[in-house]
């Protein structure tokens, strides 16, 4: 195979169509969502061989199978076995890959399918939400070498002993980055039915407006404070390895938009965007004996669990008793609900209330790091709207708050407008 070009940059503004390069491109589960998509995916890779370069192709499952394949395991059994539901779901996107290559041969060009299995993506043997540890490029190629397309399930790998794993939701985002930095591919593209990163999700904000680029780190925050647009490991991978990185239409022409490192020509802006997460669900206990210990007691018995904890406030004691919130994945809501309410009899707590009907929303941008008056102005916007602050929780360049479910698309407005976030700021 040709030599992959030394001293990468990833500062083009533009896909790199320019040279022949290696290009990863993952589509996502709407772009491959029926037979006529799928053989629409196909003729734009043999667009990008038509160029000259090679392609590896990742391929997420049709778009809903992944959670029918779900509900299938739920109406066996409501927690089903780890290892089987990962046998189960993995069987999506292997579908896919066949499917592609199918309509690639079709048209003429040669093309080769792989499970992760297969390609021999080595994860840990978290089922579920295994992390990938090693990739052999081997197999890839000696395929591309020879003119194929080759064509990944995405969201899937195996551990040392041969069972299939999972890479949590939305994990093919992680495929496509991982394998673009094992085999040192020029871009990875990731393909999906809106045309780049917005300020927002343009689903609840119409006004949403598309970034030319986002820098990693900020990118990285969007993703873990709720945005799907791109699985966070993807992005953790790619700021490690310093994987050129893109989100693209599938649907319509366009250059998308470029996660990359900061530099002095991106957007001067002091918000990049606004996350939001319905994940979340909120646990109070209240009465708690305010002496030390109480917050171990309490939050050691939930990651013991394996629970993780997101948001937490502790109220300033009075009369000898405080109270205690926080916050878990909705999914864990249950379980944390139960082995809280144990702990808070044994604690001689007053009260234990629990809250699903939450969501977080969050301000992301580097820009905060330089400007103070950034969370007052997201308070007073929110009073203005008559949207009660739940829980606030910082970092150097997100402002989260937890406000109640109905709020979540008024909030998310209310914010965009108040940081003019559909106007490009000045440069
Ligand atoms: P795919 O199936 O291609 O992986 P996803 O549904 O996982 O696609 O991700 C794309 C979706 O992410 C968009 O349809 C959009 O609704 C949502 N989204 C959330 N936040 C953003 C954002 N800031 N910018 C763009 N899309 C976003
Ligand atoms: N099919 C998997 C999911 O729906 C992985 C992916 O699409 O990225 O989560
Ligand atoms: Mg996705």
């Amino acid at each position: 195979m040709r030599p992959v070009a030394a001293g990468r940059t990833i500062t083009r503004n533009t896909p790199d169509t320019s040279s022949m390069a290696l290009i990863v491109q993952k589509y996502g589960g709407t772009s491959v969502g029926s037979v006529d998509r799928i053989e629409n995916v196909a003729k734009k890779v043999i667009g990008y061989r038509g160029q000259g370069h090679d392609v590896v192709v990742v391929v997420s499952a049709m778009s809903g199978e992944t959670d029918r394949l779900i509900g299938l395991a739920k109406a066996i059994d409501p927690r089903p076995n780890p290892r089987e539901l990962d046998v189960l779901i993995s069987t999506g996107e292997q579908v896919t890959i066949a499917l592609l290559c199918m309509a690639l041969e079709k048209h003429g060009q040669p093309a080769r399918s792989y499970t992760g299995a297969q390609v021999r993506i080595l994860t840990d043997s978290a089922f579920t939400k295994a992390r990938i540890l090693a990739i052999d490029g081997e197999n890839i190629r000696s395929d591309l070498a020879q003119g194929r397309v080759v064509v990944v399930a995405g969201f899937q790998g195996v551990d040392e002993d041969n069972n299939i794993t999972t890479l949590g939701r939305g994990g093919s985002d992680t495929t496509g980055v991982a394998l673009a930095a094992a085999l040192k591919a020029d871009e990875c593209q990731i393909f999906t039915d809106v045309d780049g990163v917005y300020t927002t999700d343009p689903r609840i904000e119409p006004r949403a407006r598309r970034l030319d680029r986002i820098t990693f780190e900020e990118m990285l925050e969007m993703a873990s404070l709720g945005s799907k647009v791109l699985q966070i490991r993807s992005v953790e991978f790619a700021g490690k390895y310093n994987v050129p990185l893109r989100v693209l239409s599938t649907f319509q022409e366009g250059n998308g938009t470029l996660i990359t490192l900061e530099d002095e020509n991106m957007e001067a802006a002091l918000i990049s965007g606004i996350a939001f997460s319905k994940d979340e669900a909120q646990i109070t206990v209240t009465g708690v004996p305010d002496r030390p210990g109480i917050a171990f007691g309490i939050l050691g018995a939930v990651s013991d669990a394996n629970i993780e904890v997101d948001m937490i406030v502790q109220n300033i004691g009075r009369d000898g008793t405080t109270d205690f919130t926080f916050t878990v994945h909705r999914n864990d809501f249950e379980r944390a609900l139960e082995i809280v309410q144990g702990k808070a009899v044994e604690l001689g707590a007053r009260e234990v209330n629990g809250d699903r009907k939450i969501v977080k929303v969050s301000l992301v941008g580097v820009g905060m790091r330089s400007h103070a008056g950034i969370a007052s102005r997201m308070f007073q916007a929110l009073a203005r709207e008559g949207i009660n602050i739940r829980m606030i929780s910082t970092s150097e360049i997100k402002i989260s708050v937890v406000i109640d479910e109905k709020y979540l698309e008024l909030g998310v407005r209310t914010l965009h407008e108040a940081f003019q976030l559909d106007q490009a700021p000045a440069a």
